[in-house]
């Protein structure tokens, strides 16, 4: 799951060509999700140049087409349709940072168990950046518990993650959507008072992943940022380590091609 800020910007990313050169192809074809991606980059030509619902229908064919070879318009029209078509009903989200204030983290410090606290503070950060995106959303988030489990870097069972759930409504930090099957949880200790000076934030998320090792960062632990991406990791057992995961192998084959062009 990705939380993205700023919409348009990332937009703006996926559109450009990607840096292998290969011409014209978008970041799309490289995108683990178009179908998200597509409802966005509708709503960046309705909202940016004010296309309307049938240009922009013919501009994400073309783009389906540049990113996918064997991309076939019977299996896609009414879906791209249906993005053309939606494409003013939100607008497209910005904005810099999500605002964690001292009141807030005050009740996350009063939980004794720190994956306890770690999960309370990912649902806050989503619950608040619901509220920027979405007006009325009154404190509301709907994702699912692996996913905020995997944000908040804590490693649990579902039966864990279910009881963990338990134990935040019974203390009245959240409360749950009663229909079965709705993942629905609304967060009951945002802090909505006016002033800042009252309750200033103190910490400005920018960054959605790996938040549970931001909580431990702010916390006074050790942790680094990925060179190449900047996610948050735990550092090496020799300090010498500087990409993640996911970017290692990538930076080694580039610095390898940098090599033999030497
Ligand atoms: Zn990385």
């Amino acid at each position: 799951m990705q939380i993205i800020l700023n919409e348009k910007e990332h937009v703006k990313q996926l559109l450009n060509t990607s840096e292998d050169g290969s011409h014209g192809r978008s970041g799309l074809c490289k995108s683990a999700r178009p179908a998200y991606e597509l409802r966005l980059i509708a709503r960046y030509y309705a909202q940016e140049y004010q296309l309307t619902p049938h240009k922009i229908y013919l501009k994400l064919i073309e783009l389906m087409e540049n990113a996918y070879d064997d991309f076939s318009i019977g299996t896609w029209q009414n879906f791209l349709l249906d993005c053309a078509r939606d494409a003013l009903k939100r607008p497209l989200v910005h904005m810099d940072f999500v605002p964690v204030t001292a009141r807030e983290l005050n009740v996350l410090a009063a939980q004794p168990e720190k994956p306890v606290r770690r999960v309370a503070f990912s649902m806050l950060c989503l619950a608040k950046y619901r509220n920027q995106a979405k007006e009325k959303n009154n404190d509301w988030i709907n994702y699912a518990y692996r996913d905020i489990f995997k944000m908040a870097n804590v490693s649990a069972t579902i039966r864990e993650q279910c009881q963990m759930i338990g134990l935040l409504c019974d203390r009245g930090l959240i409360h749950m959507n009663r229909i079965v099957d709705n993942l629905s949880l609304r967060v009951l200790f945002v802090d909505h008072s006016s002033s800042p000076e009252e309750s200033g934030p103190i910490l400005k998320i920018t960054d959605f992943r790996n938040l549970g090792y931001l909580y431990r960062m702010y916390s006074g632990e050790n942790f680094i940022r990925c060179e190449n991406c900047g996610i948050l990791m735990k550092p090496g057992k020799n300090g010498r380590k500087k990409y993640c995961t996911d970017c290692a192998p990538i930076v080694n084959v580039l610095k390898q091609r940098q090599r033999d062009a030497k």
